[in-house]
């Protein structure tokens, strides 16, 4: 049977009745379907990284570490699944003797998975390999604006898994609010904050539990104690790789005053360095992803100074890497997320300023510092607050696995990635154990002379 066939309501009926035979609680079962999960992957590398060239051009090179890379997270889900689902001894105070305690992680269900554009693969397959490893049902929704990569994920997951157990529907908002009608064991959502509010209030209306990984504005300081070309090269990385539609690149930096001019010309040598005289011809620049984008984008380049970059197609939806100057913090480009390859560079005398910038904003996603002074690092991990930290680089911090990966705040609901990701899609069970052969009657009525002794326990 195949999943676009089937009425929304099928799929989850189906779904429900599969999770019911108990079959995804199975160890081995999971083991098999991560295993035929890292399958869909190698087996239709070409199939994906054409479909990503189709809906972003993006580069063979960031196709493969960005997208097909989710193989490393899969193949560490696969050696430590045994670990994760055995169940953990907890322990138990003398006052419950002798009674013991286990937590048990069991699946929570079925679950809907709904996916952004801009790395329209992973953004899919991680969750849902956290979902699989938990022995949980899921339905997925790419998003609409990759509609080659949506198509892809929808053939290839009908030719490896059966609709009963994981699903594709594909579609836009409108089939997204479909399925957010319907009752759900959880749903985790990437997108935009504004969508992700939208997700949490139909979510409520079910009681269902929601992760949301969303977006926001991520700082970049940059101190004058640095290694300047280092700083600049992985600056000009993090925001430009796919061509800066990257939920935790840096959307803009805070530098000291002192080495913006060398910050600004640094950056000139690595987009040279990277993408050469002219990046439109680089084939290891990505496009922007839809016509809307592109003209919000362009909206933006009214604000501040470029210093950089600036030229526009709209033919090829192609923004040139452009850093801008001498913005104002009321500018659209300082209000909104920017979510494209424009780079706002704001100065600052005192690293006070920038940590009250910082403090003004919601809290963003992530939030890089490029520093080598250990009490600058301490204070800005201290006085500031967002989904994850990177010091002295940008974008690494999502590439690994024992670290949670997730937004506070405006950015975000819930963590995911390595074990993380398992504990997102599991109930933790907790289980008291009490046998008979010893029953202490220090708690049941009548309660006459008891109390002393409740005094003694409790303190
Ligand atoms: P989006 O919120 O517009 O869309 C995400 C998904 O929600 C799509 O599948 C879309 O079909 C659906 N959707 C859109 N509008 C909807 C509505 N009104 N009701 C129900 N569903 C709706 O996001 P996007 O433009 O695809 O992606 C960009 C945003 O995602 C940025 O803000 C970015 O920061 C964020 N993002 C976050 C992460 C993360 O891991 N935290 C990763 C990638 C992108």
């Amino acid at each position: 049977m195949i999943a676009q066939e089937l009425s929304i309501t099928d799929i989850i009926r189906k779904q429900r009745d599969f999770f019911k035979t108990g079959q995804t609680k199975d160890i081995h079962f999971r083991l098999e379907q991560l295993k035929t999960l890292k399958q869909v992957v190698t087996e239709n590398k070409e199939a994906i990284i054409n479909a990503l060239k189709a809906d972003l051009k993006k580069p063979e090179f960031e196709s493969y570490a960005t997208e097909i890379g989710t193989l490393l997270e899969i193949d560490h889900a696969i050696k430590h699944i045994k670990t994760w689902t055995k169940p953990q001894k907890a322990p138990v105070s003398l006052q419950l003797f002798p009674g013991s305690a286990k937590i048990y992680p069991e699946p929570l269900g079925v679950v809907l998975i709904i996916a952004p554009w801009n790395y329209p693969f992973q953004l899919i397959i991680l969750p849902l390999l956290g979902a699989i490893a938990a022995g949980n049902c899921a339905i997925l929704k790419p998003s609409e604006l990759a509609p080659h990569t949506s198509r892809l994920l929808s053939q290839m997951m009908e030719k490896y898994f059966e609709p009963a157990y994981i699903a594709v529907i594909e579609g836009g908002v409108q089939t997204s609010q479909q399925l957010l009608a319907e009752k759900f064991d959880h749903i985790f959502f990437t997108g935009g904050t504004a969508v992700g509010k939208i997700v949490m209030e139909a979510a409520a209306k079910n009681l269902t539990p929601v992760t949301l990984e969303l977006g926001g504005k991520s700082p970049c300081i940059v101190d004058s104690d640095i290694h300047l070309e280092h700083t600049a090269r992985r600056i000009t990385w993090g925001k430009f790789l796919n061509a800066g539609q990257t939920c935790i690149a840096p959307d803009y930096i805070l530098v000291d005053k002192k080495i913006k001019q060398n910050l600004l010309n640094e950056i000139q040598k690595r987009l040279q360095e990277f993408y050469g005289n002219n990046p439109a011809k680089s084939s290891d620049y990505a496009r922007i992803i839809h016509q809307k984008h592109f003209d919000r984008l362009v909206s933006f380049l009214k604000n501040g100074e470029i210093r950089i970059g600036g030229e526009t197609n709209p033919s090829d939806l192609y923004i040139a890497p452009t850093v801008v100057d001498n913005v104002s913090l009321t500018d659209s480009v300082m209000q909104e997320e920017i979510f494209g390859p424009i780079l706002p560079v704001i100065e600052y005398t005192d690293i006070t300023e920038a940590i009250a910038l910082i403090n003004s904003k919601p809290k963003p996603l992530a939030l890089y510092l490029f520093s080598n002074n250990k009490n600058l690092q301490q204070r800005v991990l201290q006085e500031t607050s967002s989904g994850g930290v990177c010091i002295n680089d940008t974008v690494m911090q999502y590439a690994v696995s024992s670290l949670p990966f997730g937004g506070v705040g405006d950015s975000g609901i819930g963590k995911y990635h390595g074990k993380f990701s398992f504990d997102t899609f599991s109930h933790y069970k907790s289980v008291l154990h009490n046998p008979f052969w010893l029953d202490l009657k220090w708690r049941y009525a009548p309660y006459k002379g008891k109390l002393p002794l409740l005094k003694r326990l409790i303190g």
